[in-house]
């Protein structure tokens, strides 16, 4: 069993402790957590060992009922691999402590690619990770455009990919971030960071990337032109090469999502925890082909589409196992279904023929 450590227990630790704890060669060490707020109260709840983050607080998690297990230098001391999810900038001032356990660790998106030897997406480039003792894996963004790029850049090539991000303003819980009423530039510069980024984990990609933020919590939307190499046979080929991936989820047009909100709620129908949504979720009507210029709009879910990643993370830097049976355990044991909508299509045309 690999030992688990959380450092930063918020939208994406307390996510990644959750699917963390599903898998079958894994465990919760404990979570190190800051402030003894709501949050905190869950994680007891859930039965996670809690260990403070800040000497300070200790007082705090005791007037509210919560036993400590220690302090975060314990935590790391105790584990084999230490998540770190603390806010961005955090996680390298967090480095030194972990260099100091030799405790191998994993940063998030919001961390500059110099916190660690790799910049990690399963998909794209898990085998670089196991020789690795500091990963980082990317963004929400950079996941989403990382796993729809890499089928094209193997099947066709890419020889250039533009693309721009709608971005959510802010998470739920981020109750002061905005805009409230408008459509920002942000950055106002191009490229924004995130073509960048993207060349983290695909150096040699050619692509630009604008940014831009909206008033909604719900979830990005990416509109993407691939200029591929080589030409597909026809636009079937590519949703069918997309539809073998097993973190897109392609939506077919019977579905009638046709946004984040249907989105969000065909995520709480299908009982997903907190109405998340690991896939990309590709529009398969904006899938469109012009010569060698691939078109299409791709929702994603900024709080979960990195959980399944960091999994994967975990046991590419412990050299548990290899990538293509790491992603299917992670699928598997957190209830990733890609094909969920597009078989309910194969399921009608199988009852057509039968009538
Ligand atoms: P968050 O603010 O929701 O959670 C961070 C948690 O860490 C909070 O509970 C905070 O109290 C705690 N914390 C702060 N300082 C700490 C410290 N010194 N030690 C321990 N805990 C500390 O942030 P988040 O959204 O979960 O983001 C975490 C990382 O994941 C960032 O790098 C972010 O860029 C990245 N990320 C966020 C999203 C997203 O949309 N929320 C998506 C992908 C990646």
């Amino acid at each position: 069993m690999i030992r688990v450590g959380i450092n930063g227990y918020g939208t994406i630790g307390k996510r990644v402790a959750d699917a963390v704890r599903a898998q079958p060669d894994m465990t919760v060490h404990g979570v190190a957590k800051r402030s003894p707020d709501y949050v905190a109260v869950g994680a007891a709840e859930a039965e996670y060992p809690v260990y403070a983050a800040d000497e300070d607080r200790t007082d705090g998690f005791r007037e509210i009922g919560i036993d400590l297990a220690g302090m975060v230098d314990d935590l790391v001391a105790e584990s084999d691999v230490i998540v770190d999810a603390t806010p961005s900038g955090i996680g390298a001032q967090n480095r030194p402590l972990y260099e100091r356990h030799e405790t191998p660790a994993l940063f998030q998106g919001g961390e500059d690619a110099t916190v660690a030897e790799v910049s990690f997406n399963a998909r794209a480039n898990y085998d670089e990770a196991e020789d690795a003792d500091y990963v980082r894996v990317v963004s929400c963004n950079t996941t989403g455009l990382s796993r729809f790029l890499a089928p094209l850049y193997e099947n066709y090539g890419i020889e250039k990919a533009r693309v721009t991000l709608v971005r959510r303003g802010g998470d739920p819980n981020q109750t002061g971030r905005g805009p409230i009423n408008d459509a920002v530039p942000d950055p106002v510069s191009i490229p924004s960071h995130h073509g960048p980024d993207v060349q983290t984990v695909f150096p040699e990609l050619d692509i630009d990337t604008i940014g831009l933020k909206v008033p909604t919590t719900m979830m990005h939307l990416h509109t993407v032109n691939v200029t591929l190499e080589n030409a597909p046979e026809d636009i079937a080929a590519v949703r069918e090469q997309l539809q073998d991936e097993d973190r897109l989820l392609t939506i077919p047009e019977y579905a009638g999502i046709d946004g984040a909100g249907t989105l969000k709620d065909f995520a709480l129908d299908a009982g997903r925890p907190r109405g998340d949504i690991w896939e990309n979720c590709i529009w398969e009507e904006s899938l469109t082909l012009e010569g060698n210029d691939l078109y299409c709009m791709q929702a994603i879910h900024q709080e979960s589409d990195v959980v399944p990643e960091n999994v994967d993370a975990i046991r590419a830097l412990t050299g548990h196992l290899p990538g293509p049976e790491s992603r299917a355990l992670t699928n598997e044991t957190l209830g990733i279904d890609s094909g969920r909508l597009s078989k309910r299509d194969e399921l009608a045309i199988d009852r057509q023929t039968a009538d």
